[in-house]
């Protein structure tokens, strides 16, 4: 859906982007790789306007950040 701008479910073109946030306290959309909100990842999502799904993706220069952090692992 990020990148076809295409619902998988319905078809709709029509997608609208909320970005993530990292707010106090770990509130927001986000994943806390650390103490503080400086070490939290952004998780973005993307909604279809005409069903309401929803797919959330982090952003490519942010997954660096997940790939050395002792909170993620392979599977
Ligand atoms: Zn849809």
């Amino acid at each position: 859906m990020k990148n076809s701008g295409i619902c998988p479910k319905c078809g709709s073109n029509d997608i609208m982007r909320v970005d993530g946030h990292a707010g106090a306290y770990g509130s927001g959309n986000n994943i806390m790789l650390g103490m503080t909100i400086f070490s939290a990842v952004k998780v973005n999502r993307y909604i279809c306007m005409n069903c309401g799904f929803t797919e959330e993706w982090i952003d490519r220069e942010d997954l660096g950040k997940i790939r050395t952090s002792s909170k993620a692992y392979e599977v």
